[in-house]
């Protein structure tokens, strides 16, 4: 595929929910674009409606209006190209199955032969730093490593895309930045493109290539923002630029501003 050829399309994406009482206009209309290769945060107030577009992009929810396409093909069911990780950690991975055996799952599911399967496994959870604890039980790990485990089997199922939905949302400071660093090792090492969503303002920032800065239901992107900090990352020094904080002071009043329904504002 070409280099500018986007990997995931989305266009005119509306969700409104039926709910008893009454329609829920949860996203208004969002139109984006990502390319291969990639590394997108999208960033929103909590509810406004990011769940619901990420069930949208993985085919689990379908938009009232509006379409989704990855790799030229229209999503209408999960795609076997997108792989997920989501924020509840304790409840994505099987209690009865070792790490390795939890990794392997989805490549069992896909018929990937046996010997090539214990490779991707290996490769995956070694990735994640995880190697020593192949054959331990995720309720031995801490939340921490479970959800290093949860990346792992996303990572070795070797998806075009990695779709996160707020995954460091229920871990300590601590872990999350650890998590951080590790999502862009991961995307730097593997090449996979990733999407990851938060409502945390500095994560974004310091996580992303590209920011979209979502407004309040309903919906729209208020900004794609490009992040233009150094491609190597440390949670202390990046922190400490005056970029990252020009940066996140801009997007927080991004965020504002989108709240009171107000119009962007330049690029900073
Ligand atoms: P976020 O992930 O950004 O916190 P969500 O996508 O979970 O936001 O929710 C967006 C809006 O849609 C919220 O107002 C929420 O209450 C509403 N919503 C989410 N799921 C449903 C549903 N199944 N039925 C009705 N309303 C819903
Ligand atoms: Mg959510």
């Amino acid at each position: 595929m070409p280099e500018n050829t986007p990997l995931l399309s989305v266009r005119d994406l509306s969700k409104t929910y039926q709910a008893a009482s009454g329609p829920v206009e949860a996203i208004g209309s969002i139109t984006f674009d990502v390319r291969p290769g990639e590394l997108v945060c999208i960033v929103g107030p909590s509810g406004c409606g990011k769940t619901t577009l990420l069930k949208c992009l993985a085919g689990l929810l379908a938009p009232t209006s509006g379409s989704v396409t990855l790799d030229g093909a229209e999503v209408r069911e999960p795609p076997k190209k997108m792989a997920l990780v989501f924020q509840e950690y304790g409840r994505s991975l099987y209690p009865w199955l070792t790490v390795r055996d939890n990794v392997a799952l989805p490549l069992k599911a896909r018929g990937v032969p046996k010997a090539e399967r214990q490779a991707l496994v290996e490769r995956a959870v070694e990735e994640v730093g995880l190697g020593h604890a192949m054959t331990t039980y995720p309720w031995q790990l801490s939340g921490g490593m479970q959800q290093r485990v949860a990346i792992a089997r996303a990572v070795a199922y070797q998806p075009e895309i990695l779709v996160m939905d707020e995954p460091f949302a229920a871990v300590d400071a601590q872990t999350r930045a650890d998590l951080e660093d590790l999502v862009r090792r991961v995307w730097k090492d593997l090449g996979v493109t990733v999407l990851f969503v938060t409502h945390d303002i500095d994560e974004s920032v310091y996580l992303g290539e590209r920011v979209l800065v979502l407004s309040s239901s309903p919906t729209f992107v208020q900004e794609d923002l490009t992040v233009d900090l150094p491609a190597e990352r440390d949670q202390l020094t990046t922190r400490a630029l005056p970029r990252f904080t020009e940066l996140r002071t801009h997007v927080y009043e991004q965020i504002q501003r989108a709240k009171r329904g107000e119009a962007v504002a330049a690029t900073p």
